[in-house]
């Protein structure tokens, strides 16, 4: 078991980050809310001091652009740098980048470990350097909530979710003592524990706040020195991609890579585009019957045509006022869905009714809305409508009751289509027209199934479960169903997965827990479950007969992502739908079944009946939630928010500055990046005569580079496992090993897609090594060449580096040995990971090519010009040599971009340069 070196200590109180704002504008001001006061950056003030019309920005703008007025530097943030912001007016999108600096950062379980893993390493080498490991602490307040972990391996039961927890303790045991361990030892990170909640409904619920604040020391008067407490806009970046979710409550936030929540954490900025706004304007009100589940996924539809990647999308116009701010928050969580780095929506009257209804302080919502009207950042009705690059828009009446799927949440279909729908997909898709009636036996029962039929009908996410009409609607369509004696079918799965254990409390006091329990949807966890893929396996005769038959059965869940594979590997179509959908599917048994016409079941007498004669009126809804939901149920269930039951509690914590590395974990190894650090960084080398690990094409994703899927058993990541006594059936994923950069490293460039061509035909991560010229895995030729002292680089397309934002594409880059990766063109979030790992990002000249080069990976490549140091966007030569000796010069342009970079470049490493600043201080 691992454990703490040190002593018990008390903690100190958490450091802030410090006050740095040159404040061009002189808009720094005082607002007075009841008794206190404090300081905060008047957007009206810098208005008439120079920043022209940027009253009538998009409110989510108007955070950034406050964020910026705060931490003028001169450097990082540029008197320049804001008033881009204003002229952003004119041409409604900008080509500025900027430096954005988030109130806190959000982190699940998967990617918080390799996070905390990186600080513990921080305090080692603090440690070896003679200084005190209690310099290394997070700078800004970072919440780890654990929820990526539960499995439905119970279900349908009363002890369910006492099973499951177990089992989760038990599979995860090694990552949760790291993480036990981290809680305890850092200032400024506070982790919530298994079987609480899911990360962005706690923060919805709980931790945001929407007006943030810091006690920050500035000049009083005869060189005095005072502390003020600092207002500003709660804001955030998140591990996890669904952090858009409280955007709703008009906190601006999204998902990032593990290296910029890192770099967030330690203080430092992150480099974003003025991005473009793009304004969707609601009008009228959602039809009775209609959910916002059934909303959202019509939006999603929307966005996905008209287009809105790296953009914001701001919402406004009158139906927001027919909106629950917990509706707005579903519309904001799916977000990564409709492709928009996030989906906001301004303060306004609502936002102060949740924000009293959760039972956040009456001081804060006080501020909340004090800050909000001083700002001009409060939306009321009569409004001035903001100018966005372009907008779209959506009369609510016109919202149908909608599915999506069976593979995609950005294609819809009207409930009254699904049935049709999914004899078009048998057909089509899946070439089983001939089959439609086909039924299996399922051994040991009296039922067979067949297509369609619905195996697991899961209320799950956090997308749903923070919206107690939704959940309130499930549990009334269960009441009503138990009433006519109507029964689930024998082959579903279902399952209540919360992601706050507020909602078990209401649906208690509304009596509904007991009328979905009567159906099987008993609690089986509060955490992701099915939304993540975690939905168990199904019982072994079903999973057998749809195996054996090749049965295309669905699931129907009230998450947001069905893409192929990921709900269930027995599971091929998979349809998302509102919570009351999910219950009604499971009574139906079958998406075949057109429940606005054909019957779900039949009463106790044999009758019919309808989905319409179980479906609530909005007026039910809305007296359950009335009656049922209470802001003491919110106070009382976050007060002990990070207590954890007996098993968090239990787990053995000796309280020390720094971690007792496992050697023998496989989950959590101590990472190698501070080895030999100097407390001055030394001048980089300069990379002569490097070999060339890969040749790749275009659009190679972080994926490829470190895939987060199944381990292969005779892969080199396999291989490490096995000699560490790992059963292939235990493998787990790479996602789940993301705390070990031995798995991670072996696991760098071993997609089992990614083609290299020094290996043309070859489908792996497979590379040749010179001068030898033998195939081999990428990670073996890397460590021959290690042992050779040889340093290495990588050439790829356009777009290199393209998908979700991955740390571990960059850390096992940096990790195998590679100096610098040479492209066609980059995905603007791994150029800057590589930099923030001390990598060279080099981009070729327009029409020049690895290709047009003629390489084939037997040459050695000499990057000239850094001799006198880099300079951001700087000139630099290559000179590639073939085996026959000759050479040719080739230019290219250096993508460290900005200054800070060019102190992470020179410092081996955002964390290299974090580190000895804070050794430093
Ligand atoms: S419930 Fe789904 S959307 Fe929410 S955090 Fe978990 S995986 Fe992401």
């Amino acid at each position: 078991m691992a454990t703490a070196k040190k002593t018990a200590r008390k903690k100190p109180a958490p450091k802030q980050l410090p006050a740095t704002s040159l404040d061009s504008f002189k808009c720094r001001r005082t607002l007075k809310v009841g008794t206190k006061s404090y300081d905060y950056f008047s957007l009206k003030i810098a208005e008439k001091n120079g920043l022209d019309g940027i009253s009538r920005l998009p409110y989510s703008l108007k955070v950034l652009l406050e964020n910026l007025l705060r931490y003028e530097d001169g450097r990082s943030v540029t008197k320049a740098d804001i008033e881009a912001m204003a002229k952003w007016l004119t041409r409604r999108k900008s080509s500025k980048e900027i430096a954005f600096r988030p109130a806190r950062v959000l982190m699940q379980d998967f990617t918080g470990v390799p996070g905390v893993v990186d600080l513990a390493a921080m305090r080692d080498a603090v440690e070896k350097v003679g200084a005190n490991p209690d310099k290394i602490n997070p700078l800004a307040p970072v919440d780890l909530v654990i929820d990526h972990s539960v499995m439905v391996d119970n279900f349908g039961t009363r002890d369910a979710f006492k099973k499951n927890v177990e089992i989760e303790y038990e599979r995860n045991g090694e990552r949760y003592e790291f993480l036990r361990w981290g809680s305890t030892a850092f200032n400024n990170l506070r982790v919530v524990p298994p079987g609480t909640g899911i990360c962005h409904q706690v923060n919805l619920e709980y931790l945001a706040q929407t007006v943030w604040t810091r006690k920050e020391k500035v000049a009083g008067p005869r060189n005095t020195v005072k502390t003020v407490e600092v207002a500003y806009p709660d804001s955030l970046v998140g591990t996890d991609s669904h952090t858009t979710m409280v955007n709703g409550l008009s906190v601006l936030g999204w998902g990032v890579g593990g290296i910029e929540a890192e770099a967030a954490m330690l203080g430092q900025p992150i480099s974003m585009l003025i991005p473009e706004v793009i304004g969707f304007k609601l009008t009228g009100k959602l039809p009775e019957g209609i959910t916002a589940t059934d909303l959202v996924l019509t939006v999603t539809q929307k966005l996905r045509e008209k287009g809105v990647v790296g953009k914001f999308v701001e919402f406004y116009g009158p139906g927001l006022d027919h909106l629950s701010l917990e509706d707005q928050a579903t519309l904001s969580n799916m977000a990564p869905e409709y492709g928009a780095t996030c989906g906001f929506f301004p303060i306004d009257a609502e936002t102060i009714r949740y924000l009293k209804a959760t039972g956040r302080k009456k001081a804060r919502v006080d501020l909340v809305e004090a800050y909000a009207k001083k700002q001009g950042m409060f939306r009321t009705a009569r409004s001035e409508d903001p100018i966005f690059t372009s907008t779209l828009e959506l009369d609510l009446g016109d919202v149908v009751p909608s599915l999506a799927g069976p593979k995609r949440p950005q294609d819809r279909v009207p409930l009254t289509d699904v049935a049709d729908s999914f004899a078009g997909t048998l057909v089509n898709e899946f070439k089983k027209g001939d089959e439609g009636f086909k039924r299996e036996k399922v051994s040991g029962e009296k039922f067979t199934i067949g297509h369609g039929d619905v195996v697991i009908a899961a209320i799950t996410s956090c997308t749903n479960t923070s919206n107690p009409s939704v959940l309130m609607a499930a549990g009334l369509v269960a009441q009503k169903a138990n009433k006519l004696g109507l029964k689930t079918k024998p082959w579903v799965k279902p399952s209540l997965a919360p992601g706050s254990q507020v909602v078990t409390e209401y649906l208690k006091a509304a009596g509904l827990q007991k009328e979905l329990d009567k159906l099987g949807f008993n609690l089986v966890g509060y955490g992701c479950t099915t939304c993540i893929g975690n939905s168990g396996p199904l019982p072994a005769p079903i999973s057998k007969a749809v195996n054996d038959a090749d049965l295309v059965v669905a699931s129907v869940l009230s998450g947001n992502r069905n893409f192929e594979g990921r709900v269930s590997p027995d599971v091929r179509a998979n349809y998302l739908a509102s919570p009351p959908l999910v219950v009604a599917y499971a009574l139906a048994g079958s998406v075949n079944v057109n429940l606005t016409e054909e019957p779900i079941g039949q009463d106790k007498k044999g009758n019919d009946v309808y989905l319409k004669d179980i479906w609530p009126t909005s007026l039910e809804i809305a007296e359950a939630v009335r009656k049922s939901v209470t802001a003491k149920m919110f106070r009382e269930r976050y007060s002990d928010v990070f207590k954890g039951d007996t098993h968090w509690r239990k787990i053995k914590v000796t309280g020390g500055k720094t971690y007792e590395w496992n050697k023998k974990s496989t989950y959590v190894q101590h990472p190698p990046y501070f080895e030999g650090m100097t407390a001055e960084p030394q001048p980089r080398d300069a990379v002569t005569d490097a070999g060339i690990l890969g040749l790749f094409g275009d659009s190679i994703t972080t994926d490829h580079i470190s895939p987060a899927g199944s381990i292969k058993a005779d892969s080199p990541a396999g291989e490490y496992l096995k000699k560490h006594k790992v059963k292939p059936a235990e493998f787990n994923s790479y996602g789940s090993r993301r705390g070990n950069h031995e798995v991670m490293m072996r696991g760098t460039f071993a997609n089992i897609r990614i083609k290299n061509q020094m290996v043309p035909g070859v489908e792996g991560g497979v590379t040749v090594h010179y001068p030898s010229g033998d195939a081999m895995p990428i990670y073996d030729a890397a460590m021959k060449y290690k042992e050779q002292g040889k340093s290495l680089v990588v050439f790829g397309g356009k777009e290199y580096g393209t998908g979700s934002s991955r740390d571990w594409a960059a850390k096992g880059t940096k990790l195998l040995g590679v100096e610098a990766v040479i492209v066609e063109s980059f995905e603007r979030i791994h150029r800057s990971n590589l930099v923030g790992m001390g990598v060279l990002p080099l981009q070729f000249e327009e029409g020049t090519s690895w290709k047009s080069l003629g390489l084939t990976g037997s040459e050695t490549v000499t990057i000239k010009g850094t001799e006198k140091g880099i300079k951001p966007r700087m000139k630099l030569k290559l000179e590639i040599t073939n085996e026959k000796g000759k050479t040719q010069t080739v230019p290219v342009l250096c993508r460290i971009d900005t200054a800070d970079e060019v102190d992470y470049y020179n410092n081996g490493g955002i964390l290299h340069f974090v580190l000895r600043n804070l050794i430093s201080a």
